[in-house]
């Protein structure tokens, strides 16, 4: 992927960094943006001259149809610099694929690789400065589109803003994280945009969340539309359960965002000796795991947090909590694959792609 945009960019650098004004001891995830941003504009069926220029906020149209229709959709992505200040991306064609896929659901224009990719390369180059060195520290990047174009009828815009902005972060502990079991919300429905990585999938589950929250609960794992029997995945990750030593996921589906940190961790896990199951879990299966102790271990999976473990999960308004195990493979998983992503152990797997 050595797609460079550089001939046809306009650039407009900063006039002043703002990095000196940045702890990155104490980085709040997402809080912080470098100096620059990628931009690029889609007017009269043709995407046009792509720009790197100042972050700053930007206006439009009260009736531009992101505020009404919620055309919007993103990716989350990182960058790492390893020893020797090369900069690399983890899997960066499987976020501009699902970027594309998500396009497409929501009748959006898919972005060109040159544009994507080629971008992104430019901006990292541009603030390569801002990326920091060591095990669990990344540049995290959100990609983003939005329809700009005006009018409150409620049909698919003909003008679109595709925006890249950089935000750095340090190796994230989530703390110990309780989750409760949806019985009543759903995140995604069949033949929906569960699949997408579309803004109002978002906005759908903050009030939900918000409700589990005053009960003392971090996060939902949402179950399946129909049934509210099979565990699907949680907030902005994927979930993995230990029953025994077997490792269970949920299959991907129309429901379920494809995680890229997802099918990292089932490679890595085979690759340890480690015997995955990729099929539905249920419920009622965990409970039955949690009560015979053979429910070893809970986590989330995804960019922002890598592994985040799940202490206990409430299901019918009982409580069950696990005890780690001594070889948690969270710990496990999270540290083979931070050391991967930040080039301090070898990439056997070619996953890491140099900017
Ligand atoms: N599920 C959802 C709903 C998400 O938003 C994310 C974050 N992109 C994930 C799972 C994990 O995906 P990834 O590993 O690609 O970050």
């Amino acid at each position: 992927m050595s797609i460079t945009l550089t001939n046809k960019i306009e650039i407009t650098k900063a006039t002043t960094s703002k990095i000196n004004s940045v702890d990155f001891d104490n980085l709040s995830f997402g809080a912080v943006f470098t100096d620059h941003l990628f931009e690029c504009d889609f007017k009269n069926g043709a995407w046009q001259t792509p720009v790197i220029k100042p972050y700053a906020p930007f206006s439009l149209d009260p009736s531009a149809k992101v505020f009404h229709y919620g055309q919007a959709i993103f990716e989350g992505m990182k960058a790492y610099k390893d020893e020797d200040d090369a900069i690399w991306l983890f899997r960066p064609d499987e976020n501009f694929k699902r970027f594309n896929s998500s396009a497409t659901r929501m009748a959006m224009p898919e972005v060109p690789e040159e544009i994507f990719i080629g971008g992104l390369n430019e901006l990292l180059k541009i603030d390569a400065k801002w990326v920091q060195k060591g095990n669990g520290s990344s540049m995290y990047i959100r990609p983003f589109m939005i329809a700009t174009g005006a009018g409150v009828v409620a049909n698919p815009s003909d003008e679109y803003k595709f925006m890249i902005i950089l935000s750095p972060a340090q190796a994230y502990y989530a703390g110990e994280v309780k989750v409760v079991i949806a019985e009543h919300y759903s995140r995604a429905a069949n033949g929906g945009i569960g699949a997408a990585k579309a803004a109002g999938n978002y906005a759908g589950q903050f009030y939900p969340t918000t409700l589990a929250n005053k009960d003392g609960f971090q996060q939902i794992i949402w179950t399946d539309d129909a049934t509210h029997t099979k565990l699907e995945e949680a907030g902005t990750m994927n979930v993995f359960f230990r029953i025994n030593d077997t490792l269970l996921t949920a299959p991907t589906s129309e429901r379920i965002l494809d995680g890229i940190t997802r099918k990292s961790l089932l490679a890595m896990a085979e690759k340890e000796g480690i015997k995955t199951e990729v099929r539905s879990v249920l419920a009622s299966e965990l409970v039955e795991a949690a009560k015979n102790d053979s429910l070893k271990e809970i986590f989330g999976a995804g960019t922002a947090a890598v592994i985040s473990p799940i202490k206990g999960f409430s299901y019918k308004d009982e409580y069950y909590e696990m005890t780690k195990p001594a070889d948690s493979y969270a710990e496990l998983l999270k540290e083979k694959l931070t050391s991967l992503q930040n080039k301090l152990s070898e990439d056997t797997f070619g996953w890491t792609v140099k900017v």
